[in-house]
């Protein structure tokens, strides 16, 4: 098939065809300028630090879709280090874009779901000051007839990306590939597939498996998945169960999501200063050793070691374990909360810089915690919290130090 005019796509950070209103509006372009269609995966504008469990989980992703849209003819360029302004500098020696559209994070609301000027601090009056319902989800396109020969292309950059095999960690509670056939699946198994959004309200603050919590976060995090989707097929679980707790609960936690990246956009840099949205005058130590050793996964307490070797060997950490880890690091350790803040944005496998600044700052006080307005950040008591999370220790025995250790001998 001839050429005709290139309308390019840049995912930045978006891997899927689903609910992709960018990809909608460059196909529709495409057929209307009688042109072809190239997509190009690009990191997101803002600069994020992605560790190694996130940077597999988005290979797989990656090699996913280069497969679906290669059946279509559409090719598929990966740039993963490259923003879209530098993959377009390599490419336009080769090609050049009549068009260029950008993929969109995936949100709930398409613009400011309560006005800027009036965004809370806090969450409870973002929740109640919702001025209207998350927008519907977009079907996945229709690819056919764009395909095309891209003889300008060399073929290493059409080579199809490797994808890396699965963690090697047995005890991972996020043992998934990240590509968004499986997102879809998990999607539906949690909804329909489970009790897992019926019960939700009740084990949401497990530590130990898959089944306590929805693990859309992985999926989110590299764009295999569309919040909005989520959102839908927990509707569509209202309509055939009625509002049960657990669903009303994930509702209120994909909230949380919202309000932490639309916080972000309202505050900018503010967001992710060391004095937080209160603007907090220091109380920390800049201890570097204690910092390096908890790095290493030795905090010194053997409940948040344990959450710490579970967050180094699999980029996995519950919601429950994050929290302990975090108010022991800003209240135990007394160390500075934006270096705990920046190697979780490396080590986890769903690093968001919105959704971790935001949650970190809200534990160390400086965020939007309404408790810790005027007062201290709340503080964690460990031994209370695991009789309450895990009274059998199940954590401690699958991811404390001593399971690391090679079993004793048997004796005879
Ligand atoms: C210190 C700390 C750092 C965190 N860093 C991140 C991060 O970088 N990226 C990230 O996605 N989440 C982060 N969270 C939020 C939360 O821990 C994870 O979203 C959740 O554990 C992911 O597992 P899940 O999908 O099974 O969660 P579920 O409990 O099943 O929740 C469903 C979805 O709701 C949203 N959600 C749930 N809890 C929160 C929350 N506290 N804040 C915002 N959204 C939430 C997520 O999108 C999640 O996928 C952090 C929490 C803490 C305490």
């Amino acid at each position: 098939m001839a050429g005709g005019p290139t309308i390019a796509l840049a995912l930045e950070g978006q891997l899927r065809l689903d609910d992709q209103p960018a990809l909608h509006r460059a196909l529709a372009l495409a057929r209307q300028r009688g042109g072809r269609l190239l997509v190009l995966a690009c990191r997101p504008q803002a600069q994020r630090l992605r560790g190694p469990h996130q940077r597999r989980l988005e290979a797989q992703a990656l090699a996913a879709l280069h497969a679906r849209l290669a059946a279509a003819g559409i090719p598929l360029l990966a740039f993963p280090q490259h923003t879209t302004a530098a993959a377009l500098a390599e490419l336009r020696p080769l090609v050049q874009p009549e068009a260029v559209l950008q993929a969109e994070e995936s949100r709930l609301f398409d613009t400011w779901p309560v006005a800027a000027e009036r965004f809370p601090l806090v969450f409870s009056p973002f929740r109640r000051g919702l001025e209207r319902d998350p927008e519907p989800p977009l079907p996945p396109p229709d690819l056919a007839g764009l395909g095309n020969a891209w003889d300008e292309l060399p073929r290493s950059w059409l080579a199809p990306p490797v994808a890396p095999g699965a963690g090697s960690d047995d005890r991972s509670a996020f043992p998934f590939p990240g590509d968004e056939p499986t997102a879809l699946a998990r999607l539906q198994h949690y909804l329909f597939g489970s009790s897992g959004l019926r019960d939700y309200k009740a084990t949401r603050n497990g530590l130990v498996g898959t089944e306590f919590s929805a693990k859309f976060s992985p999926f989110l995090g590299v764009g295999a998945l569309s919040v909005r989707r989520i959102w839908q097929e927990v509707l569509r679980y209202q309509a055939l169960h009625g509002a049960d707790e657990g669903s009303e609960w994930m509702k209120q936690e994909l909230l949380w999501r919202e309000f932490f990246l639309w916080s972000e956009q309202k505050h900018g840099a503010a967001f992710h200063a060391p004095g937080g949205l209160q603007q907090r005058p220091p109380d920390w130590v800049e201890d570097r050793e204690r910092f390096v050793r908890w790095t290493r996964g030795d905090a010194g307490h053997p409940l948040v070691d344990a959450q710490l070797s579970e967050l180094l060997a699999t980029g996995y950490l519950s919601n429950r374990g994050r929290q302990w880890v975090a108010s022991h690091f800003v209240n135990e350790l007394r160390l500075p909360w934006i270096w705990g803040a920046r190697f979780f944005e490396w080590a986890l496998i769903d690093a968001h810089p919105a959704l971790n600044t935001g949650n970190w700052a809200y534990l160390a006080g400086v965020g939007s915690d309404p408790r810790s307005f005027g007062g201290a950040p709340r503080r964690f008591d460990l031994e209370r919290q695991v009789g309450l999370y895990d009274p059998e220790r199940q954590h401690l025995r699958l991811w404390g130090r001593s399971s690391l250790e090679p079993a004793a001998p048997a004796l005879p």
